[in-house]
């Protein structure tokens, strides 16, 4: 008959552990410290409050079974939990708090402070620990917008994959195929607006499932903090409890290692669970640069469904729903001209439509045809600037001092090539040309060339500070 509480829970912890798989048992009962036993009740220490709901929630009747068999009918477990604000101890010593037997459910019923708050400046807000919270609802602030919803949304070929998938998750998310679901294209063309109305239509259809939308800025910042705070495990647990998680511009991840690995283990445990994970990039994952293979092959997963640019009748349906539900009016040829002249990108179409709104509201006159041309001419003109591959390797020559021409020869001296592969590093980052056609441009290469090309520039301005200093020169130079 064991007698301490190591054995105890090491008896335990051979029968959980053949109850459950290697992920699970490693994730939720190995942190698990036993701290004393006495007159029946087992007292285990675990890492956070979130930990306890989780172990509450998911392996209660595991837990009860297990206790019930190594100390009989009358067995009982306590947690203490160790609390993530050593602040408000004032020692740093673990805290413990008297559970109900983990047979009870805590009863308080509404509110699960979240361990890293969304909002920065109220980080410092400390939950009560007293409050044991309900064990079923999490409310946290998804961070949706109401109006980007699907109804808001345009549907046009331009987006009809993409719309149409984010709808499908939206009605049994984590339950297709599409898992991850990876939005991506260039700024502007709706990759923020439809993932919103995803998590918008989520909470529509399952009004208990936990969706949250963040910026990988955010992300990247709550983990910094939660390294610094010393609180990486409620920052992971956190996020393993969301049902649809939502992450914007994962370009960003770029070059972050850390982040990435901890980002790399929530996807796991989310993506294992069934959970539904939606995320936008401002490219396909086979042209990602900066990210770990092994992440990167977790984002070819599910679906990757690109947004294109609008065709004028998608353009035209967007400036007339925008119109209507700002319940304004202005003339057709006025709505036609705007959507003419501002092709690639809604953001802008969106601008200059507000600066049309806006002067119609200061001069209470109705807008003509000649007005509109004067205001989106001066518009177009200011935001448009579209900058050429031609462009590029001109200043890139010029820089260097070598005569253009080369750029498109085949000679494979070193200065060259290296100005070459500059020039597609730039038209890849400063234009909307695709791989084949910068290839096209420098010299016949293919895709893949310009691809080794960037991944090249890219990892020469990590490690070399001079050829850093070109590329930042180089790149002022072009955007002048
Ligand atoms: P991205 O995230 O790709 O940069 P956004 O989602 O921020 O683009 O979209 C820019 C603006 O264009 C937003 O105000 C959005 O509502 C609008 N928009 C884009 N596509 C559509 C569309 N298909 N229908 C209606 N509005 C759109
Ligand atoms: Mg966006």
């Amino acid at each position: 008959m064991p007698v301490t509480h190591q054995e105890v829970w090491q008896n335990c912890l051979s029968v959980i552990r053949d109850n459950l798989s290697h992920q699970s048992f490693t994730t939720w009962f190995q942190p698990i410290v036993p701290v004393k036993l006495q007159d029946s009740v087992l007292t285990i220490q675990v890492p956070s409050q979130f930990f306890y709901e989780w172990l509450e929630e998911h392996y209660i009747t595991l837990l009860r079974k297990t206790i019930r068999k190594e100390l009989g009918p009358e067995g009982r477990l306590e947690y203490s939990i160790i609390m993530d604000n050593k602040v408000q101890q004032g020692n740093g010593e673990p805290y413990t708090i008297k559970l109900p037997t983990a047979n009870k459910r805590a009863t308080q019923n509404d509110f699960v402070p979240m361990p890293i708050d969304l909002n920065r400046d109220n980080a410092k807000e400390i939950p009560n620990p007293f409050i044991i919270p309900g064990l079923k609802k999490i409310k946290i602030n998804s961070q949706l917008k109401e109006n980007y919803s699907f109804e808001n949304f345009v549907e046009g070929e331009c987006n009809r994959l993409a719309r149409s998938a984010g709808f499908a998750v939206s009605k049994a998310p984590g339950g297709t195929a599409f898992n991850p679901l990876l939005i991506y294209s260039n700024v502007g063309l709706g990759k923020t607006h439809l993932v919103h109305a995803i998590g918008l239509e989520v909470k529509n259809n399952f009004p208990e499932k936990t969706v949250l939308y963040v910026t990988v800025d955010q992300f990247t910042n709550q983990f910094i903090d939660a390294v610094k705070n010393n609180s990486q495990n409620d920052f992971v647990h956190f996020y393993q409890m969301i049902d649809v998680l939502i992450i914007d511009d994962i370009q960003f991840l770029s070059g972050k290692e850390r982040t990435q690995d901890i980002f790399f283990n929530i996807f796991n445990h989310l993506h294992q669970n069934n959970k539904q994970i939606v995320l936008t990039s401002d490219k396909p994952p086979v042209e990602m640069q900066g990210i770990k293979p092994r992440l990167l092959s977790r984002f070819k997963w599910g679906l990757s469904a690109d947004l294109q640019v609008p065709d004028l009748e998608t353009r035209i349906a967007i400036v007339e729903k925008k119109l209507y539900q700002d319940g304004i009016e202005i003339p057709q040829e006025v709505v036609e001209y705007l959507a003419y002249s501002i092709s690639t990108n809604v953001r802008e179409l969106e601008g200059a439509l507000i600066s049309i709104i806006a002067q119609l509201s200061l001069n209470r006159k109705t807008i003509t045809l000649d007005l509109a041309r004067q205001m989106i001419d001066k518009f177009v003109k200011n935001t448009t600037r579209e900058i050429s591959i031609d462009y590029i390797q001109k200043v890139i020559c010029d820089y260097f001092n070598l005569p253009v021409e080369l750029m498109v020869s085949k000679t494979r001296k070193r200065e060259i090539v290296q100005a070459r592969q500059l020039a597609m590093y730039f038209s890849k980052k400063l234009t909307k040309a695709s791989l084949a056609t910068i290839g096209l441009h420098c010299g016949n290469k293919d895709h893949a060339t310009v691809l080794h090309a960037c991944r090249t520039v890219n990892n020469l301005q990590d490690t070399d500070k001079q050829f850093k200093t070109y590329i930042d020169e180089l790149e002022k130079k072009i955007k002048l």
